[in-house]
């Protein structure tokens, strides 16, 4: 997960010194338009090789979608899901998340501005269930923010 969001920021850098405009999150590419074609509606599950899709793609799906996009792994496999505006439904793989022990490597809060990329009670609660100590909150303009349980009131 740290890696995830480390493979993130030097994307981010790499980014930064060309061009940036606001729209820059609305173009997806065909991956990840084809990507996205499979996740219509909140619950949608994919499943991929981890190399198939980053950090930044949830970013440009938040962005595109205006719902929030969830992002898990476990060794070399993905699992994205779909949300709803402002939570993700995940009761229909809870038990596999958790007897396989993945991790929650990022999700996507709806909205551009500084105080989206606060944490929610369910977020710290999601986390103390897969037994994971922290992971990261992304917003539609990119922006992030690490949290972890013991910064949330439950
Ligand atoms: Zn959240």
């Amino acid at each position: 997960m740290t890696d995830d969001i480390h493979a993130y920021e030097h994307w981010l850098k790499k980014r930064h010194k060309t061009t940036h405009t606001e729209s820059y999150y609305l173009k997806l590419s065909q991956r990840q338009k084809s990507i996205l074609k499979q996740l219509k509606q909140a619950g949608d599950t994919l499943e991929f090789a981890k190399s198939h899709i980053r950090v930044q793609d949830i970013v440009r799906f938040a962005a595109t979608e205006n719902v929030e996009f969830s992002l898990f792994t476990k060794g070399n496999r993905r699992i994205i899901v779909r949300g709803y505006y402002n939570e993700t439904p995940i009761g229909h793989i809870l038990k596999k998340l958790i007897d396989e022990k993945w991790k929650l490597s990022a999700h996507t809060h709806p909205g551009m501005l500084e105080n989206t990329l606060k944490a929610s009670p369910n977020d710290a609660r999601f986390l103390l269930a897969l037994g994971q100590k922290q992971s990261v909150v992304l917003n539609q303009a990119g922006r992030y923010k690490r949290f972890n349980v013991s910064g949330v009131d439950l």
